[in-house]
């Protein structure tokens, strides 16, 4: 999870519930990603503590459970950066600049200067992260399969010119929910219509309360099209079958009401929220458990990489 800004609940269903499933079936490794968010937010540091903070508060708050998973800091991983460095080496220019994310990245952020080094390696860097561990699965969106398709390659690549050591990496493909922001468009930090975990429960009601509906709804005697409205679409993801069959047959004939329709989804949304917001409160007052759990993973992480390192720099004739 790229340290880049608080976790607001589009990760929370897009990701983190996924990953508490895969922690049960896989020998998993989770970490917040504080180098990657640097290819980007250079310029930030300040808020990069910050994000890395919250992240990782809210692994734990949302039931990552550090019996069952590796919970670690990228950056403590020393490691990641020395096969970086050495899979730089072999890595043609070329594979880098067609990584389709580079360029709509670069656009897509024009107030920033992303024409740097760490930018560029991004990709690889991700692939160090996923190499080192010898991992065989990686779980991701669709969007993020080509930077996949890197990693599988420069492990082909390593492997053909000094020793087999790494599995190519497969995705195992994951259906994120689109979550729309409080606007209808996407939810995301830059768009500023995000609900965030670490929110307080009155933050949280006044953003879904004032949250936009179908436009053509003007008055409550005025038929809705829940299609069109933000807030149906969230119940699609936060409401029962039952709720979302009653609220559409209700928007469509005027029988129900936007604000009532709203206190639905809050509700809804609060039954998730609340058990994170306990956990969260916890953890804030209690910093030592949280430093305690990063230690335990940072070691078991650290254990995990040494051999494939001695393996690499071995098989790339270090001496
Ligand atoms: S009743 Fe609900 S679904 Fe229909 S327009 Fe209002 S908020 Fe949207």
């Amino acid at each position: 999870m790229q340290a880049s800004g608080k976790l607001h609940i589009g990760n929370l269903v897009g990701a983190l519930s996924n990953w508490v499933k895969l922690q049960e079936k896989y020998d998993c490794y989770y970490f917040v990603a504080d180098w990657h968010a640097l290819t980007t937010l250079y310029t930030e540091p300040e808020s990069l503590r910050e994000s890395t903070e919250d992240i990782l508060i809210n692994f734990l708050a949302a039931d990552l459970d550090p019996e069952k998973c590796t919970i670690f800091l990228q950056s403590r991983i020393t490691e990641h950066a020395e096969l970086h460095l050495l899979l730089s080496m072999i890595t043609p220019l070329g594979w880098l600049e067609r990584v389709p994310t580079y360029k709509e990245k670069q656009e897509e952020l024009r107030d920033r200067d992303l024409s740097t080094y760490g930018f560029l390696g991004y990709p690889l860097l991700q692939t160090a992260d996923i190499l080192i561990y010898r991992a065989k699965y990686v779980p991701v969106g669709i969007d993020q399969v080509p930077h996949l398709e890197i990693s599988r390659e420069i492990a082909r690549r390593f492997n053909y010119l000094y020793k087999d050591i790494f599995p190519e990496p497969e995705a195992l493909l994951t259906e994120f929910p689109k979550v729309v922001g409080t606007d209808g468009r996407k939810m995301s930090k830059s768009y500023n219509n995000a609900i965030y975990l670490s929110e307080s429960p009155e933050e949280v009601k006044q953003k879904l309360m004032t949250m936009v509906t179908d436009p053509a709804r003007v008055k409550r005697t005025d038929p809705g099209n829940p299609e069109l409205s933000p807030v149906y679409q969230l119940h699609k993801i936060f409401s029962t079958k039952d709720e979302q069959d009653e609220i559409f047959k209700a928007c469509v004939t005027a029988g129900i009401g936007c604000i009532d329709c709203k206190k639905i989804l809050l509700r809804n949304v609060f039954a998730i929220l609340e058990p994170i917001w306990r956990k969260r409160n916890e953890l804030l007052r209690n910093p030592d458990i949280l430093n305690d759990i990063i230690e335990r993973g940072t070691r078991k992480a650290k254990t995990a990489v040494q051999e494939t390192m001695q393996l690499v720099r071995a098989a790339m004739g270090l001496y």
